[in-house]
């Protein structure tokens, strides 16, 4: 992409309105606009960001089995009476009529729905186990919609449900999940921390919440510090294998580590002193299992081995993909701007035309651009006329992983610069090997 053709609305100056770095970058990165409050235009950098984290999630679902379709954002009150929650979930709910008098809603989760498809098409425990997701809009309505898309109205969510004939098999989907959400975060760069949580609306006994550590987290933490030296890594795990996944949650659940709503001040104590810690985080996920709890009410029984209809156990598993954007800033930026990782960078790299409209510049930026192109990674080439100060902040704010510089001076010698945004280190290199540095 030439940032002379893109669309890349940056701000000069610091939006009053954002108290945290992470809304203020997405502002000023021309990464969203707020139409409303707490509901967000995706602005074309925002939006190239926002289907990365997506297809990270998508893959990670896919690979441990489960199933991606797509459910409506609006949904019929009826089937929310039959659970019991139309009147239970309040005033978050945004409820609408449509032209029939007929009451509807704009989902703020699925439990209800997803049940009905099962509850239509599955009567046979042969068909089980079964997990169905999908991406798709919520809508809360938040008392206080608040720090850009980490407190949004309208936000993007992963949420995916299972169905199990056991309970048995219902905590393995569990185990699973966490096992797939520990590699889900971690390829986004990010650490994310599972902790006992209290299971709110959605109901159940069993549920973790998935905590990035951030001071302008939301919720207060309490763990044993020891926690944040687990890594999941590159482990390759038979989701099928109930024992494989137990293990894994064993180890990354076996210490302590809870939200403020589970806190137990007593257990906290026998952790030795120096190992506790108390901190804020972000919820960027939660896994819960709650049993019967839907499939009664509802019907959602299958005919069991011995012939009789058993209601199924069931969980669900929610990803905040939005909130994923603001939490990922929140822990990798400077005082500069953003800092992607590179694995849901907007772009791979940025090049850097100190003297767009010579001839020889011009060239070797083309050049360039051509060659990343080639390597399957996308650049966004700078070829505005403007001064070198401008382009170098544009490019430090957007965050790219990579900068490729290239003057006139440069290529006497037959060097361009290559920039780590990370690092901030630069090498002065020719044209190939800063290519190749890149592959
Ligand atoms: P919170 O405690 O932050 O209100 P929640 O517990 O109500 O979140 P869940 O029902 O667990 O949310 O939804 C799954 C995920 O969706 C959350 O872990 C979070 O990452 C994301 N999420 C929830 N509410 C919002 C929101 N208003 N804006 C952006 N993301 C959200
Ligand atoms: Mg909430
Ligand atoms: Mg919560
Ligand atoms: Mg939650």
């Amino acid at each position: 992409m030439r940032l002379s053709r893109y669309f890349l609305p940056v701000l000069k100056e610091t939006p009053s309105e954002a108290q945290i770095v992470s809304h203020r970058l997405m502002l000023r990165a021309g990464m969203i606009k707020q139409s409303s409050a707490g509901i967000y235009s995706w602005l074309p950098l925002g939006y190239k960001v926002l289907r990365n984290i997506e297809t990270i999630v998508h893959e990670e679902q896919q690979r441990v089995g489960h199933i991606p379709m797509l459910m409506p954002t609006l949904q019929s009150a009826d089937l929310w009476r039959e659970s019991g929650r139309y009147d239970a979930y309040g005033p978050e709910m945004l409820r609408i009529r449509d032209r029939q008098d007929r009451d509807m809603l704009f989902g703020p989760t699925n439990e209800e729905m997803i049940t009905d498809i099962f509850r239509s098409h599955v009567s046979s425990y042969k068909d089980l186990p079964l997990t169905l997701y999908h991406i798709q809009w919520k809508f809360r309505d938040e008392i206080r919609p608040r720090f850009g898309v980490m407190r949004g109205r309208e936000f993007l969510m992963k949420d995916g449900y299972n169905f199990d004939l056991t309970k048995e098999d219902a905590l393995h989907a569990y185990n699973r999940h966490l096992v797939s959400y520990l590699r889900t975060y971690e390829r986004m760069g990010l650490q994310a921390i599972p902790m006992r949580a209290d299971s709110g609306p959605i109901g159940g006994d069993d549920t973790h919440e998935f905590l990035v550590l951030a001071e302008t987290g939301e919720s207060e933490v309490f763990y044993d510090s020891e926690i944040t030296d687990l890594t999941f890594g590159e482990r390759e795990i038979d989701h099928d294998s109930h024992e494989a996944c137990q293990a894994v949650l064993e180890e990354f659940t076996s210490r302590y580590a809870r939200t403020d709503e589970t806190h137990d001040e007593a257990l906290f104590n026998q952790i030795p002193e120096e190992r506790r810690r108390v901190a804020r985080g972000i919820e960027v996920g939660q896994i819960f299992y709650f049993g019967t709890k839907y499939s009664e009410p509802m019907g959602a029984t299958v005919q069991g081995p011995d012939g009789k209809p058993v209601p199924v156990h069931m969980g669900s598993h929610g990803i905040g993909v939005s909130r994923l954007l603001g939490a990922i800033i929140e822990a990798s930026h400077d005082d500069k701007g953003i800092i992607w990782p590179e694995a849901v960078a907007p772009f791979h790299v940025g090049i850097v035309n100190l003297k767009q409209g010579d001839d020889e510049a011009d060239a070797a930026c083309d050049a360039l651009y051509a060659q990343v192109a080639a390597l399957g990674l996308e650049p966004l080439y700078d070829d505005r006329n403007e001064r070198a100060g401008g382009k170098f902040a544009t490019m430090d704010l957007i965050g790219l992983p990579w900068r490729i510089t290239v003057g006139p001076r440069g290529l006497k010698n037959g060097v361009v610069e290559l920039t780590s945004r990370r690092t901030g280190e630069s090498e002065e290199l020719s044209p190939e090997a800063a290519i190749a540095k890149l592959k």
